[in-house]
């Protein structure tokens, strides 16, 4: 992280653009993981997952995605794509939208024969609900929308 979550915290109570602008062009925002160990052990209870979310988002639609974060991004999109249309996790695929998007078209190649041997890379999806997850990501854009987000 190029800032503690703390710092950046700090530099959004200042309220100053120019302090803004460095958060949302942060390469901290995508560290996060969700992984929401922080909110567990916060004695003040912030939900600094659900701040880095909305960072993300605002950094995404004002266009200042940190250039090492690009690569996290691609992936970000590739997954939810992957998700959107067969309603689970389609891993070939999600790959294959990784490495068009990043153009990383070897990166990691040597580790697929064992991940294939031991099932962890699915080559043809799985049959989720498409439909459900569509509706999900429906659901989702109108709910962003009534926000004004
Ligand atoms: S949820 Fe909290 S602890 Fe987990 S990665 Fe994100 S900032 Fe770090």
């Amino acid at each position: 992280m190029d800032h503690a979550p703390s710092e950046l915290l700090r530099m959004l109570q200042l309220e100053l653009p120019e302090q803004e602008g460095r958060v949302l062009g942060s390469q901290a925002i995508w560290m996060c993981i969700g992984c929401q160990t922080c909110i567990s052990r916060c004695p003040k209870e912030v939900d600094l997952p659900r701040a880095l979310d909305f960072l993300r988002r605002e950094s995404l639609e004002q266009g200042r995605v940190h250039p090492d974060a690009r690569d996290i991004v691609a992936f970000h999109r590739a997954f939810l794509s992957s998700i959107a249309r067969h309603g689970r996790l389609f891993e070939l695929g999600t790959v294959v939208g990784y490495k068009l998007r990043t153009g990383h078209l070897l990166q990691d190649a040597a580790l697929a024969p064992a991940m294939l041997a031991k099932g962890k890379l699915g080559l043809v999806p799985h049959g989720g609900d498409a439909q459900a997850a569509a509706a999900i990501f429906e659901r989702a854009r109108a709910v962003a929308e009534e926000a004004g987000e």
